[in-house]
């Protein structure tokens, strides 16, 4: 069962037009009927693995289906549960699925009973991962809410670092049923079990381990398990770590990655939104994966479309939740050199985008092995350059390469207090009398290139995705320079 968490209302600022109301609820089924004792169904819908039933006054969208099919694809690849099918019961709104679960208003929005999936949301995550998991087990309730809060390639679905939760004997010996509190101890305990331990160790513990709200016999499940104290476990996935304020759920990333990396355009067609019932949601991020572990340099060339660039598996020492790639009228650019681990593209608009990838040399540890930049005619001149901290060449200088074209006004922020040295050149010839270094102390910092190429060299580069040096470039003309 779920709290309101896996439900996020649309923004105010997003229009929902009367045509797409109209569009979803102008969608007719067949009509279908289970007896005289039974709701009578507006729709029965099946497909490979789902009986969707559709009670009068639910709104569906019609990728309905496709949409649970992939998400199943997706979770068992990840999870490796039992095949088997999903009955999923639509109903009209939240208070109509919570009759039919017979549960109280504040205690969860929808359930899970057994394989059947009861929600007024078309597209329940959280009660569809108990529902693919319930053929292979029923381990203790705190390690079934965890998993089903803690798989999830969203941005809001997060817990912020240092959230004060039960102790471990009461949260593991209480329902979670209608306690926020045991919510958010069991996606704590999954995201550090997961982390530190792998998906498959964790998912061996959750087959064998007991269904019992005993502290006793849960403490020894564990330990046997893992090899750790549970306190001393309890005690960690709280804590602090450097640099993060959040805590985000695991992506499996295990969609099929739909991103070739020679540049050619992806289009992004816009999400509508989503009528879940009598609440209106902002749908599910799309996930391209980046080709697997791969940590380039990538150039991505994102216009529109609400892209943003993630770690399927939050990276411990630096959170990329929050790094639009788009975020600029017209196109943007960013040279990524990526930690060692698989990232995506999260899509999230529910506007038009296209987006391309474009592995090769765009960050180098030499001038001379650089590949240029190149500005597309109909991009911003917004170009940001990260660096993951923890990659096998950390610490080393950078160069990279920019043919700026048209666009001959270069302008970028030096933070305060950032060590980062950065010298520009017309060429990769560093004592070319055109060379100058930027100097540190903060403020913006501006200049007119007078070449069609500039080389830019990064001495102690900025810090992971924390500090990325974002560029303008336009065709302004530029104060004289400082
Ligand atoms: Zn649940």
């Amino acid at each position: 069962m779920a709290l309101s968490k896996s439900q996020r209302p649309l923004p105010r600022s997003t229009e929902v037009t009367q045509g797409a109301l109209h569009l979803v609820i102008g969608i007719s089924f067949l009509i279908g009927a289970c007896g005289d004792d039974m709701p009578r169904l507006a729709a029965f819908l099946t497909s490979e693995h789902f009986d969707v039933e559709i009670y009068p006054g639910a709104v569906m969208r019609p990728d309905m289906l496709d949409t649970l099919e992939e998400h199943y694809r997706v979770t068992k690849a990840f999870l490796h549960f039992p095949e088997g099918r999903v009955t999923y019961s639509l109903f009209a709104t939240v208070a109509d699925a919570q009759r039919a679960c017979g549960v109280a208003p504040d205690q969860s929005l929808a359930c899970a009973q057994g394989n059947r999936v009861l929600s007024s949301n078309s597209f329940d995550e959280h009660e569809l991962i108990h529902a693919y998991l319930s053929r292979l087990a029923n381990p203790a309730p705190i390690l079934r809410e965890g998993i089903a809060q803690g798989v999830r390639c969203t941005a809001y679905s997060f817990l912020p670092v240092g959230i004060a939760v039960p102790p471990w004997d009461t949260a593991v010996s209480e329902q979670p049923i209608g306690q926020a509190g045991i919510y958010d101890a069991a996606f704590l305990l999954f995201i550090q079990l997961v982390h530190e331990f792998g998906i498959d160790q964790f998912m061996d513990y959750y087959a064998h381990a007991h269904d019992t709200l005993s502290a006793d016999i849960f403490r020894q499940d564990f330990e046997a398990a893992f090899s750790v104290s549970l306190p001393n476990t309890w005690q960690a996935m709280t804590q602090s770590r450097a640099g993060l304020a959040t805590i985000n759920p695991v992506c499996p990333c295990t969609q099929a990655s739909v991103l070739p990396a020679d540049g050619s355009p992806v289009v992004l067609p816009k999400l509508a939104p989503w009528i879940a019932g009598d609440v209106q949601l902002v749908p599910p991020d799309r996930v391209l994966p980046l080709p697997d572990a791969d940590p380039g340099p990538f150039l991505i060339f994102a216009a529109g479309g609400g892209t943003a660039l993630r770690s399927c598996w939050q990276d411990l020492s630096f959170d990329l939740g929050a790094y639009d790639l788009s975020s600029a009228v017209g196109g943007t650019l960013n040279a990524t050199q990526l930690a060692p681990e698989r990232h995506y593209v999260a899509v999230g608009a529910l506007t038009d985008g296209t987006v391309s990838l474009t592995k090769g040399a765009f960050i180098a540890p030499t001038c001379d092995a650089a590949s240029t930049i190149t500005v597309p005619g109909d991009a911003s001149g917004e170009i940001t350059i990260r660096i993951a901290s923890g990659n096998p060449t950390a610490g080393v200088d950078w160069h990279w390469r920019i043919a700026v074209g048209a666009l001959t006004h270069v302008s970028f922020p030096v933070l305060p207090g950032d060590p980062t040295q950065i010298s520009v050149c017309p060429t990769c010839d560093e004592s070319d009398p055109a060379c100058f270094n930027v100097p540190l102390g903060g403020g913006s910092f501006a200049f007119d290139a007078m070449t069609p190429e500039l080389t830019f060299h990064v001495s102690n580069p900025p810090d992971a995705y924390t500090s990325a040096l974002h560029l303008s470039l336009s065709s302004q003309l530029a104060p004289s320079q400082p």
